[in-house]
């Protein structure tokens, strides 16, 4: 078994070995501008293309209507802006869920500074949007629907076909952020109607710092970063190459793998939900058992600190994450988990194990035997505890 016991998937994965051996080239012997006319340069111009197709074949998009950027932050502000942007004459209503990461939810907090009327829907327990909720909300100055395939913190899958439909029915733009979704579960942007789709390469096994916009064609969008003709003019800065070679190998092996691996995971998955659940009493699961990504698990433990969790678990090896990385550091609980109805210390004792390709059963097994006694001794030294034996 590794030293290091990584179920941390979703906040970044390990980069293949693949994806780095053939990204090295990129860097020392092909590092051609793909603007610039020698051989160098135009053989990249070519690898870049060659990519373009892999992250559109993994989507069932076109060619060109994927967009490099610099990873799935950039890829959802140029979404929401841009369209805000764009369909401002029609409209300045934005629809999108409370539970998205915050790199749309602070995007459309901006965009309410700039005079936008945001609605910010609501999720059930499961921290699925509710259909009816959906279609009450929109109204005749809505120009965007923004709501990510997959939640990065629980794992809850969003209804994103009918989703769809009822964008198209309405004449609405329909953004998804399925960073967490592409290359794990399938989509298809034309059955599903979608718009608009981000997504980030360090996600699925490829390099940090790049990641693709699909638009579809005939939709109008602003740039985000203005400067030189790259990407047909929409995206300007010199292509990241080694970076977009890797993504374009890293989406192409996993969207072959996926079947296989959504069903290791999703067993490797249940096998680590019900070890956790039938071994530590006052715990659940939160998000729906079923209709959540194969490799997501997320539980909280009553009476104690997710921070506290993972303290004690890094010092057995295993890196893991309470709530979202992007909170952990601050003492708000997750926006998420306060969402699906979770009352503020439940919200605080959670810990998210996410899997990926590099975790095996054995390490599945050793987290089932190490946490129990860790959450005990954590439990023996609260004061809520404590006080909840005495008063049972
Ligand atoms: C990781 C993540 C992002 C941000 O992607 P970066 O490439 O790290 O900028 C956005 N949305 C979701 C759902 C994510 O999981």
């Amino acid at each position: 078994m590794n030293d290091i016991i990584y179920f941390d998937n979703a906040a970044t994965t390990r980069v293949r070995p693949e994806v780095i051996e053939t990204m090295t080239k990129y860097f020392s012997e092909s590092y051609g501008n793909p603007s610039s006319i020698y051989k160098i340069a135009q053989t990249n111009k070519a690898v870049v293309e060659k990519a373009r197709e892999q992250v559109a074949k993994a989507i069932n998009a076109e060619k060109n209507e994927i967009y490099f950027t610099a990873g799935g932050s950039e890829s959802d502000n140029w979404a929401v802006k841009g369209i805000a942007d764009s369909y401002s004459e029609k409209g300045k209503h934005i629809i999108t869920l409370s539970i998205e990461h915050h790199a749309i939810l602070h995007t459309c907090e901006y965009l309410e500074s700039k005079g936008f009327d945001i609605t910010y829907l609501p999720v059930n327990e499961f921290g699925v949007v509710e259909i009816d909720e959906l279609k009450k909300a929109i109204r005749k100055d809505t120009i965007l629907i923004s709501v990510m395939f997959a939640n990065n913190e629980i794992g809850a899958i969003q209804p994103i076909k009918e989703i769809g439909a009822i964008a198209k029915e309405n004449g609405i733009i329909f953004h998804t952020d399925a960073v967490q979704a592409v290359g794990h579960i399938p989509i298809d942007v034309k059955e599903m109607n979608i718009d608009l789709l981000s997504l980030s390469s360090h996600k699925f096994y490829g390099p940090k710092g790049i990641g693709a916009l699909y638009i579809r064609k005939g939709i109008k969008i602003k740039p985000l970063i203005h400067g030189g003709a790259q990407e047909r003019n929409r995206r300007a800065g010199t292509e990241n190459v080694p970076g977009i070679v890797g993504m374009g190998i890293a989406i192409e092996l996993i969207t072959k793998e996926m079947k296989s691996e959504m069903e290791r995971l999703t067993y490797l998955r249940d096998k680590l939900i019900d070890g956790i659940l039938n071994s530590i009493p006052n715990s659940r699961l939160n998000g729906d058992k079923e209709k959540r990504l194969p490799g997501n698990v997320n539980v909280s433990f009553e009476f104690i600190e997710g921070e506290s969790i993972l303290l004690m678990l890094d010092m057995k090896g295993i890196c893991a994450s309470s709530g979202s990385a992007c909170t952990s550091g601050s003492l708000d609980p997750s926006h998420v988990l306060l969402a699906i109805g979770l009352p503020h210390e439940k919200a605080h004792g959670s810990l998210r194990l996410t899997l990926g390709m590099f975790n095996t059963e054995e390490e599945v097994d050793y987290v089932i035997r190490e946490l129990p006694p860790i959450v005990s001794r954590l439990r023996d030294m609260s004061p809520l505890y404590e006080e909840y034996l005495k008063n049972k």
